[in-house]
């Protein structure tokens, strides 16, 4: 697909996903929430289903060794991808909601006692919110909140000061998904190994806009989800240093879990399948592989740059428009444009744009705490991804003047 340096063609790259051959009128803005699939990813899935369907990790005939071969395939994808020492570290899961549950509930309950303190910032989208509210009701431990600043960044200093030796954990969002915040996650890494807590990273909304290197970053969990990053749904990554992984209890009980089951008691099998109970999403692991390869034949680096220059252009056209109000400003940031536009509200203004065949989501983004802190009840958000251009923000652009006259009228 061209040297690194060649900027990225989203038109070219739109050609590639078969849903916008379908709906070739369709400018999709709603990437936060999940982005579409190449054709490579859905040709994976049916290939699994019509030439190989079968179980794994019970391989003893030629189809389930190919099934086998093709999902774990994925998990060196996916520790390739991430920078992982180990496919040990790389633990499947149904998303990034589970993943942090799975920590919640292991390392969490394993480690987190009454008086600990857990540090999650304002910004987070739920998943990474009410399991942590959870751990505190069923251990007794406190969550310390890093406010949001004003412009829509975390506020550092306060950050610094929430630090004590009762923080136990510190997890937080690498980019927002409500104000597309990019965090310092490596300096929030620095101050949390200064009392020796350990981390969790939420990338949901950074694998797919910029690479990932765990060993650089030095986190002790990070999660994502495939289907935000043009892979399927119900698959997802945990992951974990090897050491706090061997040193949490399993968490769901069940098949494959498991090395040796008794009537007087069960032994757990080694990683990363200690975490995976039951039969995986085998179809899901394999199509994940191939986002992945999409996503590196593309080149994450141009992605990003590809999506910032699409999105400097977006903000200001948008910010001609008299009525449009961004939600938060942070220098650092990725394509996630949250707005309200004055005297019109946020549903019947998406109600209009999908009259324009503009799909952009409202309401609070499962991150209430975020549009509270604005005092928003409701917003619009449009968000990019590799496919699309300036003119899907020409076409939101013209769209909300749509809207703004249509509504005013009435
Ligand atoms: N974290 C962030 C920042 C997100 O944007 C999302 C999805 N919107 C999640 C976590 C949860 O992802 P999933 O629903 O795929 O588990």
């Amino acid at each position: 697909m061209g040297s690194p340096m060649t900027p990225l063609d989203p038109v070219a790259l739109k050609s590639q996903f078969p849903l916008f051959q379908k709906l070739p009128e369709l400018v999709y803005l709603d990437n936060a929430s999940t982005t579409q699939k190449p054709a490579r990813v859905i040709e994976a899935t049916r290939r699994y289903y019509e030439e190989y369907a079968s179980n794994v990790h019970r391989a003893s005939y030629a189809i389930s060794a190919q099934a086998e071969e093709a999902y774990e395939g994925t998990r060196e994808i996916v520790r390739a991808f991430l920078n992982a020492a180990s496919t040990d570290e790389i633990v499947f899961t149904r998303g990034a909601t589970e993943g942090v549950n799975l920590v919640a509930q292991t390392f969490g309950r394993a480690n987190i006692r009454s008086g600990d303190e857990i540090i999650v910032s304002e910004m987070e989208h739920h998943a990474n919110f009410v399991p942590w509210q959870m751990l505190c009701e069923q251990t007794g431990a406190t969550l310390r909140i890093i406010p949001i600043g004003e412009d829509g960044a975390l506020s550092m200093e306060t950050y610094r000061s929430l630090l004590n030796e009762r923080t136990k954990l510190v997890a937080v969002v690498h980019v927002s998904n409500g104000l597309g915040t990019i965090n310092p996650v490596k300096e929030i890494i620095r101050g949390a190994r200064t009392v020796g807590a350990a981390v969790l990273i939420d990338a949901a909304q950074s694998a797919y806009h910029m690479p990932l290197d765990v060993q650089a970053l030095d986190c002790d969990f990070l999660v994502f989800s495939g289907h935000k990053l043009y892979g399927p749904t119900g698959i997802g990554v945990l992951y974990g240093k090897r050491e706090r992984l061997e040193a949490m209890p399993a968490w769901h009980g069940g098949g494959d879990m498991i090395k040796t089951v008794t009537v007087d008691g069960y032994t757990v099998a080694d990683l990363p399948i200690k975490f995976e109970a039951g039969t995986p999403n085998i179809v899901g692991g394999i199509g994940l592989g191939a986002a992945i390869e999409f996503l590196i034949e593309v080149g994450l680096d141009r992605v990003e740059a590809l999506e910032r220059s699409v999105m400097e252009y977006g903000l200001a056209k948008l910010a001609t428009i008299p009525e449009f109000r961004l939600i938060g400003s942070p220098k650092n940031r990725v394509s996630v444009i949250s707005f309200t536009v004055d005297g019109c509200p946020a549903a019947d203004v998406a109600e209009l744009l999908d009259l324009r065949n503009i799909a952009v989501r409202v309401g609070k983004h499962c991150a209430h705490p975020t549009f509270h802190h604005f005092g928003v009840t409701s917003a619009a958000r449009a968000s990019l991804a590799c496919y699309n251009s300036v003119a899907d923000m020409d076409a939101l652009h013209d769209g909300l003047v749509y809207a703004i006259r249509t509504l005013r009228r009435g």
